[in-house]
């Protein structure tokens, strides 16, 4: 029994004598593997937000697509444009073309030959009812 105490005894004095050696040791080892943890932990955590934030993100660029595409719709431009001759005053539905401006414009009734008139750019923005689809949506023209 005093044989096992001392040698138990001895031993804890041996681990205490030594303490000053493998206590900063184990300290580090804890704190390290402790602070791993939190760590992986904390990526963990940070995982699940990233993937909140992923899907977030996902749904906000799909919600912008989905509002440019509807801006854009509410910006198109309007097509047709009633031309009126300064010379009869005959009415004419025409549809304007979006990719060039009309610069000539033959009036079906008078057969009058209509330019526009001073910076205008095309015979719908002089003589139309709606201006040409550049000009409506801010756009140079043509
Ligand atoms: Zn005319």
């Amino acid at each position: 029994m005093n044989y096992k105490k001392s040698i138990i005894g001895s031993s804890i004095a041996f681990i205490a004598a030594t303490s000053c050696c493998w206590l900063p040791a184990l300290i580090i080892a804890i704190g390290g593997g402790s602070t791993l943890i939190g760590f992986s932990n904390g990526l963990e955590k940070y995982s699940g937000i990233f993937m909140i934030l992923g899907l977030g993100l996902l749904g906000y660029g799909l919600y912008e697509y989905q509002n440019r595409k509807n801006s854009s719709a509410m910006k198109e431009a309007i097509l047709q444009s009633t031309i009126t001759c300064p010379e009869c005053g005959h009415k004419k539905e025409e549809t304007m073309p979006t990719d060039a401006c009309q610069y000539f414009y033959e009036c079906e009734h008078c057969k009058k030959v209509l330019k526009p008139t001073g910076e205008d750019c095309c015979v719908y923005c002089s003589y139309g009812t709606v201006a040409c689809p550049p000009i409506q949506l801010d756009q140079d023209c043509c």
